[in-house]
């Protein structure tokens, strides 16, 4: 058991205001493995109190500086990574060898890739007769959901605090024990005191009160649009930078050219990553009238390969969805989806599933309607929608992709370069694969439309944390 009874708060473990505690809960046993403190705003508070008090001195420290204690970070973190997946399979679920690789494996390698592009990202440019000069923000607020909650965590505070910021985390109540193991880190790499606090909590106290806090300069937040939305409402009363990552509902783009088989697989592996809970999943399979039949086939049989089970067997491709919330809610969906005349070709939310554990069949729907509730909603959950477009009309193929509010991801798939670089380029999103491409850990990351507009990952990450200053010089 996990068990945690106080925040980490000007680089000292301290008992919140209140005994409230959070519990956390295994996906696959149904079972309590830790708690966490429920901490309130007079807890927001001490954070940022503490975190102000540190801006100046960490402010001023030197990239050199920085970046050393990055390495040590870096270290460090790598010698508790099991540590750190066994926790992370046992709050989120996702399978014990994906986890390792995904969940734990890039925070780890961001830590390098941050110190290899600092110098870069905060380098001093010259416009005429101006310093352009890229200072750090300030105090950061840190808001980060449960689905790669490490992943997201590590995304904001380490290019925040590598830019010379300070940060209060406030991970997600549902996934945050690794929040725990990953301030060890800090602790044992002697950040000095209040560079980095951790305040655990809900986001209708603690989250809110972080993000109207006067003295918070900006707000790093994943999750939710709809809490994206209160999030920036919140903030605009103190001007404060916000930036936000949120939903999606990605698209891939199958064109008449392209490798069917190889296309179809590629876009079931992503919808049904991490149980179909990742914000980048492709969960829209567009495809040309006169390949439905095909695709529906293969997407079943590519989906039927999807074995449930205990996370930390070998076995398992799908775990549990991380709560029985978010197993309601992705039910409710399926029904919805079944109720607005689409096609279910395999699983739903009626046949049997394992006694414990909050599992959804891996399910496909074919013959979805544009417009309808599975073109449109995040279902955060492993279901496929498949579309249709008249065979060789690129146009309505991209009218499907780009015709929900989101704009996170997406796929094209041709044999035709020059065809699949023109459909890419007009499709509305921060990241698109062409024909399966790997994703790129130092590309900035981010949506279009409402669904965000914050960049993290690579320089632009480092940058998002920055204001420019511009000097002006006499001439000589
Ligand atoms: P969520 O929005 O419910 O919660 C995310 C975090 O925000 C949690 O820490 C929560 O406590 C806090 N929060 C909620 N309401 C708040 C408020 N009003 N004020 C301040 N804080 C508040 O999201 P979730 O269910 O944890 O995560 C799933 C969502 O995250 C999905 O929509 C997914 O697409 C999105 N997501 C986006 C990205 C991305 O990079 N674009 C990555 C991962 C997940």
């Amino acid at each position: 058991m996990h068990k945690h009874d106080q925040l980490y708060i000007d680089g000292r473990w301290v008992s919140p205001a209140s005994p409230r505690r959070i519990a956390v809960i295994n996906p696959y046993t149904e079972q309590p493995v830790g708690h966490v403190p429920d901490a309130d705003s007079g807890d927001a508070d001490s954070a940022v109190e503490a975190a102000r008090r540190a801006f100046p001195v960490w402010s001023a420290t030197s990239v050199d500086e920085r970046v050393a204690l990055l390495k040590r970070c870096h270290e460090i973190f790598t010698a508790k990574r099991d540590a750190f997946t066994a926790t992370l399979v046992s709050e989120v679920g996702m399978p014990a060898k994906l986890t390792r690789r995904i969940q734990v494996g890039l925070p780890m390698q961001q830590f390098d890739i941050f110190a290899d592009l600092l110098p870069t990202a905060l380098a001093e440019r010259q416009i005429g007769h101006s310093r352009v000069l890229r200072e750090p923000i300030g105090v950061v607020a840190c808001i980060t959901p449960w689905n790669y909650p490490l992943h997201q965590i590590v995304a904001k505070v380490v290019p925040a605090i590598v830019a010379g910021c300070t940060v209060v985390l406030k991970p997600s109540e549902v996934a945050p024990l690794n929040a725990f193991l990953l301030a060890e880190v800090f602790d044992e790499a002697g950040l000095p005191p209040g560079v980095f606090n951790l305040v655990t909590g809900y986001g209708a106290s603690v989250g809110q009160r972080l993000v109207s806090h006067p003295d918070v300069d900006m707000v790093s937040f994943t999750g939710s649009t709809a809490a994206g939305r209160a999030i920036g409402q919140a903030a605009s009363a103190t001007i404060k930078r916000v930036a936000l990552e949120l939903g999606g509902k990605s698209a891939a783009v199958v064109l008449d050219d392209a490798d069917l088989p190889t296309a179809v697989r590629a876009t079931v592996s992503s919808c049904f990553l991490n149980s179909g809970q990742t914000c980048t999943a492709l969960t829209r399979l567009v495809v040309p009238h006169s390949r439905y039949e095909e695709a529906a086939r293969l997407a079943v049989e590519a989906a039927e390969r999807f074995t449930l089970g205990d996370p930390n067997d070998d076995a398992t491709r799908l775990g549990p969805l991380v709560s029985r919330a978010q197993q309601e809610r992705v039910h409710a969906l399926i029904r919805r989806g079944i109720a607005s005349g689409a096609e279910l070709l395999l699983g739903g939310a009626e046949a049997p599933l394992p006694a414990r554990g909050y599992f959804c069949l891996p399910t496909v729907f074919g013959r979805v309607a544009p417009g309808s509730v599975l073109d449109q909603e995040e279902i955060f959950g492993p279901v496929l929608s498949i579309l249709t477009y008249p065979d060789g009309d690129d146009a309505a193929a991209l009218a499907i992709a780009n015709g929900t509010i989101y704009g996170l991801a997406g796929a094209v798939w041709s044999q035709d370069a020059g065809r699949a670089a023109r459909v890419a380029g007009k499709m509305r999103a921060g990241q698109i694969d062409i024909n399966g491409a790997a994703f790129n850990i130092r590309a900035p990351f981010g949506g279009f439309r409402q669904s965000g507009n914050g960049r993290e990952m690579g320089i632009y990450g480092i940058e998002e944390f920055t204001e420019l200053k511009a000097i002006q010089m006499p001439a000589s």
